[in-house]
Parts: structure tokens; sequence; C-alpha cells
């Protein structure tokens, strides 16, 4: 068929939070073209889309893709159910435990795969009809420490820049992210910006695709991130680098930063971290030559218990170089899942968090919302998602409701989460597929794709997009929020919601931040970004340009000293293994598993071996090898490769047959954020 032929959407990509928009095309069926938007109607990304962007679209029309509910029969098997009796057995089984063992003996785990007003509901949902503030999503698995470590230096948890900025800076400081892999779109603006000029300065463990483009590549021990970043913040305050009337109009806390440094002596810094002396150097002095710089991470820098720190090292080397609140610099932590931001944060899907960030213990912030929503709230905050899976093992959490989350992958430790899901006394999951995690519920609740709905989703630079539906929801699925309006119908609560705009209207009314974030705006605008106050307000394309968001205005820089992962290598397991993602798959590969093209380019995990490392194990490239850590053991294929250091293996994340998260520990965890230390595991490894 012609393109004119076919029904079209202007959309915004379901995958990453790079937030690319183009226009989809469908027959009705299946989705047939991607065509990127036209550059003026889509300030973040209307040029170009990476593959999954352009071709991931066949899990849309999967064969196994759920098309009706499915309840446990008496057998224990599943058998497929009209909406009317699954949602009365969900309804049944969250209400029989509220009522035997309180509201706070249940849980959600929201998702950040769907829209900013289905996760608005999650919070919703949870705290009025369910009555606990247990409610979190994969971001405690991400970058959680990101926001907690830049809240309490800035005053927001989020990237400062805009996408202008990223593209345009002289220089560039990314660590702990494999850019254009994991955000290809972002990943090819930095590299034609440093063909045309700009620095790039890469410090990871592995050398990432990215690295092959940096003026300076340092590869690092796993583990020690603010050692590294504190020697360059060392060197550039002990010679005089540092913006000074930045930090002195700016800042708080310089004096203590200064002392705390100290110890990071280029000596201390090589035999911790494994970087000489003149590569810290040559890194810090061409940050503080740089008129402007943008210090970029993904989760090599937050997936540690000490996650926090490491980001608040990195903010504070941000603040005393003066490179925040002025074009082409800032932070830019890359989000992950393509709602990662809103749905994930900004909506409130949180247990201390209303959305736009509201403390649930203020008193005052709390009235609000009670009054709103017409129920009782609790200042207690609820349980993380991470200690969700060590409470359960408690008796305190009793039953869970997961929305588009593959917890049976993608929590620490999938061996322990694997029986915390057996042993629940209810959960209902809600997806596109039986998954990983469905295959342990009693109901299963048919979700839609992003291409099957309308709402709005917030990209990495705090752009607020629109999400158009280019076709109907496939069988008898539902988007996520009608799903939750006759479910709360169900457990006594009338919603009343006809649209996706009427949910965000009232996001607008409850929270300052998205004041005046409305559908007409996003659609008319190509995009907002927060905050945005009110219908006048223009939104902020680019955070602290005249103050920062704390009681005093200024930018509170912290004291980081030394610490080191909570497990580290030893006779029995002599290796650090780290994880992280590739190019063409999406995190546990529900959706890219479905690609057939996808697939033929990577089928399965591997793990990555260093050649000296394969010598001495007598191991070569396509080898079964079997890695082993204290909380299981995986086996892979090998890929022998001097991408990663000596003492170093990687791993991927992607396929349920190699789960490298049996290998990960669920109780090691960041004391701020509970962030747990995914990216150092000690492991050991021999030819399977
Ligand atoms: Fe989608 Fe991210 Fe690729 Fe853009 S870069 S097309 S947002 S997956």
């Amino acid at each position: 068929k012609r393109l004119e032929e076919l029904n079209v959407a202007d959309t915004t990509c379901g995958y990453c939070a790079v937030g690319c928009r183009f226009d989809l095309y469908s027959d009705g069926e299946e989705i047939l073209a991607a065509r990127p938007t036209a550059e003026e109607d889509a300030p973040v990304n209307g040029i170009s889309t990476c593959v999954k962007g352009k071709f991931g679209y066949d899990f849309v029309n999967s064969d196994d893709r759920l098309t009706s509910p499915l309840v446990r029969d008496e057998s224990g098997e599943f058998r497929t159910a009209t909406w009317d009796e699954a949602l009365e057995r969900v309804a049944e089984g969250l209400s029989r435990i509220k009522d035997e063992h309180g509201g706070e003996s249940l849980s959600v785990i929201a998702s950040s795969k769907a829209t900013n007003e289905d996760n608005y509901l999650m919070g919703k949902f949870a705290r009025q009809v369910l009555g606990t503030n247990s409610i979190d999503n994969c971001n405690r698995l991400c970058h959680s420490s990101t926001v907690a470590g830049l809240a309490r230096t800035y005053g927001y948890g989020a990237a400062s820049v805009n996408m202008d900025d990223i593209e345009s800076t002289d220089c560039y400081l990314i660590t702990g992210s494999n850019t254009t892999e994991a955000h290809p779109v972002i990943g090819t603006r930095i590299k034609q910006n440093v063909r045309d000029g700009a620095d790039l300065l890469v410090f990871d463990p592995r050398e990432v695709q990215i690295a092959e483009y940096a003026t300076q590549y340092s590869r690092v021990n796993p583990g020690y991130d603010a050692v590294w970043i504190n020697g360059i913040t060392r060197y550039i305050v002990e010679n005089d680098l540092y913006d000074e009337s930045f930090v002195e109009e700016r800042t708080t806390g310089f004096e203590a930063v200064s002392e705390a440094v100290r110890e990071f002596t280029p000596e201390r810094v090589r035999e911790v971290t494994g970087v000489p002396p003149e590569e810290i150097a040559s890194a810090a002095e061409t940050i503080a030559a740089a008129d402007t710089c943008v210090f970029g991470w993904t989760l090599g820098l937050t997936e540690h218990s000490h996650g926090t720190e490491n980001v608040m090292a990195m903010a504070n080397l941000a603040a005393v170089t003066g490179n925040l609140g002025k074009p082409g610099a800032g932070v830019s932590p890359f989000r992950g899942q393509n709602n990662v931001q809103g749905g994930g944060g900004d909506m409130g899907p949180l247990p201390d968090s209303f959305p736009g960030y509201q403390d649930i213990a203020d008193d005052e912030v709390r009235a609000k919302f009670e009054d709103a929503w017409d129920c009782d709230i609790s200042p207690e905050y609820g349980y993380y998602t991470t200690q969700m899976f060590l409470e359960a093992d408690e008796g305190n959490l009793r039953g869970m409701y997961i929305i588009g989350e593959n917890s049976a992958l993608s929590e620490p430790g999938v061996n322990h989460a694997e029986e915390v899901l057996e042993n629940l006394e209810f959960l209902a999951v809600q997806d596109l597929f039986v998954t990983e995690t469905a295959k342990y519920a009693d109901v299963v609740l048919p979700a839609c794709s992003f291409v099957e709905k309308t709402g709005t989703f917030t990209n990495t630079d705090r752009t607020v997009q629109k999400v158009n539906r280019v076709m109907e929801p496939k069988g008898d699925s539902r988007p996520d929020w009608r799903i939750l309006q006759d479910l709360a119908g169900r457990m006594g609560r009338d919603w009343d919601y006809d649209s996706t705009a009427e949910i965000m209207e009232e996001v607008n009314s409850l929270t300052p931040l998205y004041g005046g974030v409305t559908h007409d705006r996003v659609e008319n605008e190509g995009g907002l970004q927060w905050p945005c106050w009110d219908e006048n307000h223009p939104g902020t394309e680019r955070l602290y340009e005249d103050e920062f968001n704390t009681d005093d205005g200024k930018a509170h820089l912290q004291a980081v000293g030394y610490s080191e992962p909570a497990e580290t290598p030893d006779e029995e397991y002599p290796f650090t293994l780290t994880t992280g993602r590739v190019l063409y798959q999406y995190h546990t590969g529900t959706m890219t598993h479905r690609e057939e093209g996808i697939m033929e380019y990577t089928p399965s995990d591997f793990v990555e071996v260093n050649p000296a490392t394969a010598e001495a194990y007598g191991i070569e490239s396509g080898d079964a090898v079997t890695v082993e850590s204290r909380r299981g053991e995986i086996t892979v294929p090998a890929q022998v490769t001097d991408r990663v250091g000596p003492e170093t293996l990687f791993a991927p994340i992607h396929f349920a047959e190699s789960a490298v998260n049996r290998l990960t520990d669920e109780t090691r965890l960041d004391p701020s954020a509970a962030t747990p230390e995914f990216k150092v595991s000690a492991v050991r490894i021999a030819p399977a």
C-alpha cells in the first residue's frame, strides 16, 4: 500500500528516553513504516531514528501478544477469561489482603514504558484505592541514585541541559554510558559534535563504542567512580583551575569539598582505579580549558551501593568548573526507558513522593492530595522496589500488582525474586505478554503498547511529548488507565475519566512542575520542558540559569569520601562482573525478542572476556562458559575481546536463558536510593 492510504499518527518513540518523534503508518493491523517528524515540529529529535524506532514493531502483532485476560484455573493452569471475571478476581485478591492485613501489605510496581497519565493513576490507585505508599518502578534499579544525588546538590533530580546543549558543547565527560548503543541518536549527535571539534573524555571499565571517538579514553576499575572524579576535582582545585566567581556566588560547601578531595592524590587514584596520573591531569585540564562541558552518565555511575555518592562527586565537578545554567553546559544523566523520567518519577509512582516530587511526609502537601483524592494517606514512606522483595520474605508484604515490569529478570538476585513471586498470596500482572514475571501471576491483564494509546511521555531532557494512537488495541487489550479505572470502580472508587487529556488536567492542578503542561500545548508546541508552572509559562529549556532549586538558591556541594563496592574480588571469585545493554536489544527483551530481524543480529547474551583471561582459562570466542557468583550461575557463550580489562567480565542483561541477575545481589543497596550494585559482582569463570 502507498503511505497516503495508511493511517498515520505523529507520536513519540516507545523504546528509549531520547524521545525521537516520528510519523507511524499502519493499515490498522500492523505498523508498516516510521518516518521522522519534520525537525521544526519536533525540537527533541525529528530527523532520525535508530534501528529500534524504525523497525522494532513486530512485537505489536506477535503471535504471543496477550489479547484477553488470563486467570488460573483449579489445576493451576492459565485459562482465558472475560474482563469482568479477571477484574473481579484482582479486586477480590487485593481486597482480601487489604482487609486482613492492611493496605500496607500490598505494593504496586509501576511502568516506565507506560504514559504519564497511566502512571499518575497508578500512584493514585496505590494510595487511594489500596491504601499503600509502597509503589515504585524501574527507576529504583537504575537512576534513583542520580535523582537522590542531584536533588541533594542542585534541587532537581534531573538533567539540567536540553538537546541543543548536548549537541553544541565544547567538551564531554562521559562515564558509565554506552551512549551509541543505549541512546543511539544522542550518541550520533555527540559523535558529530566531536567530529566538528568538541573534546570527548570517556571514563569506563569497558572500552564502549563511543570511546572509539574519544579524545581520551581511560579504563577504570569498576566500582570506584567517586575516586577518579574526586581526583579530577582535586587537580582542578589545587591548580586554581576552578571557576572562582561561580563557586563564590552560586555554591555552598566548596571548602568541605576541597578538603574531602585532598586525599585523592594522583598516586592514590592510580592505585584504586587504575587511571594513570597524566590521564587525570589531562582530563582536568581539558574540562577547565573548555568554555562549556556536558557531564553525561548512565548506569555505570549509578548502579552501585554508593551510586548517590558517585553522582554527588560528578555534580561537584560540574559546579566547581561553572558548567551549569549556561548554553552548552550542564549535567545529563541519560535516562533509559522511554518514559522513566515522567512515568518513573515526575508522576509520583514513588514510595516517598507525590507527583512533581512533592514529599508525602509534608503535611501541607499530603493534605492537598488527601483532599483531592478523598482519602487518608500515611505520612510513612512505603517500600522501594528492591525493599519490597526483601520485605516479602519477612511477611510484611503479601500481594503485588506489577504493571509492565519484568521483575523476574530485572531485579537483582533473581533466584530470590522468583521465590518471592512464587510465594506471594496474590499477584496480578498487567503486560503485553506472559512475561517471566507473569508466569507467577494469579491473573494477567492484557495491556496496550504505545502505538495503541494516547497520552504523553517525558524524555531525558524533561521534554513532555505527545503519544498518539495509530491503531486500535489488539484483541481485547486495553490501555493501562482504563484498566485501572475499571479496577478502582470495583474497589469502591468512582473514577470518571473520559480521556488521558482529562487525567493530565488533574495532574496540572496538583503538580506545580507540570502546572501548564496540557495536551493541547504539548501537541501545538511540539513538546514542553518542565518546570512549566502555568498555562502562560513557556517551560524551562535549561535548569539553574538564575538559581538552584534549594532553600537559598545555591548549589549545595557535598563532600564525598572514599568508598568501595559492597563486594570485591577475592581468591574464590577473582573477577569483577559488570553488566549492560546492547544496541539491538531492549531491557529484558519482552519487545525486541519478538523482532525477527533484531534476533538475527543478537540471538543470545554473551560474556566478554579479555584475551589474557581467555588464554589462562583455555577459552575461545563462542565457547560456552559458566560464570558463577555467590548467588548463582549462568552459562553463556564467550566473546574474547580487549574491550574489557583482564580483571573484568561484561555480560548484557537481555535474555532469560542466561539471566545475568542470577549473579547479582539483592541485599547490597545504596543507603540513600536503595539502588542495587548491578555493576559490581565478584565472580569466577570456567569452560562449561
Ligand atoms: Fe527510539 Fe531511542 Fe532509537 Fe530514538 S534513539 S528511535 S527514542 S530507541
